[in-house]
């Protein structure tokens, strides 16, 4: 399977697979996304505020999602962005 294909699979608006892992013995799936080119306005979790640039960037495991017939982990890039309002905050995910 083709990491473009599995971003069709997934469907989260916004966001690509960069990289996969297949156990078919175990039925496991896990995939690696990040946000696609152009897709760089953040949002405050806080508060909602757009922001025009991330602070930093770190990963996060979201478990257990269903797809096919596979359990699978989707690695997502998480941004934390600087809010006047509400300081450091990870940015609004989907
Ligand atoms: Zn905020």
């Amino acid at each position: 399977m083709r990491d473009s294909d599995l971003t069709k699979l997934l469907g989260w608006p916004g966001y690509r697979v960069y990289r996969h892992e297949i156990n078919e013995r175990a039925k496991k799936l896990k995939l690696w996304i990040r946000r696609k080119r152009g897709n760089r306005k953040w949002l405050c979790s806080g508060c909602g505020r757009k922001l025009e640039a991330a602070h930093d960037i770190s990963e996060r495991e979201v478990r257990d999602l269903p797809c096919l017939e596979f359990r699978t982990t989707v690695v997502v890039e998480v941004y934390r962005v600087c809010c006047p309002d509400c300081g450091i905050k990870i940015e609004k995910v989907p």
